[in-house]
């Protein structure tokens, strides 16, 4: 429907168009608001592009960890280690790094396992139901996936660990070195064990955020691409947005799903988001003969890797260098070097892309969801950084609930925006 037809006021605009945008204007479109998605650039093709496509309630133990800081300042070291902060001034990043730092203690951190665990667990249900009553072709599977360790003692820690997620119903299934080698033959041998997690699963990013969007707009929603909103300002009860190309947008809610980009943009409603892009690589090939069954985590090297029916791609890398645009060799050839540490078949016959992109960081590893206080209409779903895919399909739900309000689907309060005080 082309934006004429809509009256003058849309009912909800969705500030962004990656996978928490996408869902957010779905699922509210689906409850029959009036939805209107604009995106500055192409649908899903920022940070929920070339991300490795896991959906990983195993990821529930939170990145802040007791041992972390010690962890992170070896590898600080190695130009090539899976964790990098750009040696420069930058008080709201070191301020970030001060409270994560602060948060590496063993009581933090099993209490921050609940709320990220209920949002991951809740996600698998809604997508796996959106996949099904909408047909969603994305690839979606939900067959599980393997942290795979060839250290025997990074390995029997692990377990320690990870029996903490058995709490909050994130199964954790501990198997010998011999039995992954048998279960996956892609893999070298030297597998000192590897811990499965049946309740995880994946899909293709890119074929997700277009399906999304596919479903979003049979639903109603008017999603526009090349559209940047360089201001949002509260007027005699609605918003008003100007564009860069000079256009003029007015709505009664604002949902903002900007990712990376979305503590700038608050900036201008008094907000300091606390949010980090925290830069990640990718690398994808053409599917290689030996692959394994299941995507993997090579745990000591940090790399994650996804199969697709045509397609391969290698993940991983955290670094801090604010919006630092250009591709590190040193990181990319590091993703390769680790696969092959652990893959008889680590890159596919033909390199397609290599891709970075900023994860939108909070310091306590959850995303900000739900109402800004005090700003009527204003609505944040941002900051889910490693796990924007993985939390996206609840997210769009969570909100929607919130904006009609309907009753949520998990305890919003985890994700306020007041725990930042
Ligand atoms: C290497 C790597 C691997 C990853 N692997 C996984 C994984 O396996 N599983 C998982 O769950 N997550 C993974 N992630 C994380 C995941 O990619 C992100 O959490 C997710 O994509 C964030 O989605 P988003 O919609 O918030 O942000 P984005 O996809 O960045 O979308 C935000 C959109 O807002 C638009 N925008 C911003 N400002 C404006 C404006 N002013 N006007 C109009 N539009 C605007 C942008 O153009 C952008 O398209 C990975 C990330 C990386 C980097």
């Amino acid at each position: 429907m082309p934006s004429t037809q809509r009256t003058a006021i849309d009912d909800v605009i969705v500030l962004g168009g990656g996978v928490i945008g996408l869902a957010c204007a779905q699922a509210l479109s689906e409850r029959g608001r009036g939805v209107r998605l604009l995106e500055r650039g192409a649908l899903g093709a920022a940070t929920s592009h070339g991300n490795c496509g896991t959906l990983t309630p195993s990821h529930s133990l939170p990145l802040a960890a007791p041992g972390m800081v010690v962890t992170a300042l070896k590898w600080m070291t190695r130009p090539d280690a899976p964790f990098y902060v750009k040696p420069r001034w930058d008080p709201a990043l070191w301020l970030w790094l001060l409270r994560f730092a602060s948060r590496c203690n063993q009581s933090t951190f099993e209490r921050a396992i609940a709320p990220k665990a209920a949002l991951l667990k809740a996600s698998q249900d809604c997508l796996s139901a959106l996949v099904r009553d909408r047909a969603l072709q994305c690839e979606h599977s939900r067959d599980g996936l393997h942290y795979v360790y060839r250290d025997p003692k990074v390995f029997e820690a692990a377990q320690r660990t990870h029996a903490l997620l058995a709490d909050h119903g994130v199964v954790a299934q501990a198997v010998t070195g011999a039995s992954i080698e048998t279960d996956e033959p892609a893999l070298k041998k030297g597998v000192a064990g590897a811990l499965f997690f049946p309740g995880d699963g994946h899909l293709r990013p890119e074929r997700y955020a277009t399906e999304l969007a596919r479903v979003a707009r049979l639903d109603g929603a008017l999603i526009e691409e090349d559209v940047e909103v360089v201001s949002a300002r509260r007027e005699s009860g609605v918003w008003l947005l100007h564009t860069k190309d000079g256009r003029q947008f007015r709505c009664r809610e604002l949902l903002l799903a900007a990712g990376p980009w979305a503590a700038r943009f608050s900036r201008q409603f008094g907000l300091r988001l606390p949010i980090q892009p925290g830069k990640g690589y990718s690398i994808t090939y053409g599917r290689p003969s030996l692959v394994p069954r299941r995507p993997m985590v090579l745990k000591e090297r940090s790399v994650c890797v996804t199969v697709w029916a045509d397609g391969f791609r290698l993940g991983s890398t955290m670094e801090f260098s604010g919006y630092d645009s250009v591709l590190n060799r040193a990181r990319l050839d590091a993703l390769e070097r680790g696969a092959a540490e652990y893959l008889n078949e680590p890159v596919g016959p033909a390199k397609r892309e290599e891709w970075f992109g900023w994860r939108p960081m909070t310091w306590d590893d959850l995303p900000v969801l739900g109402a800004v206080p005090g700003t009527e209409g204003l609505w944040l779903a941002v900051g889910h950084g490693m796990m924007g895919v993985s939390m996206s399909a609840a997210t769009g739900r969570l909100m929607a609930d919130l904006v009609t309000g309907s009753a949520p689907i998990i305890d919003p309060a985890p994700y306020r925006i007041s725990r930042f005080g």
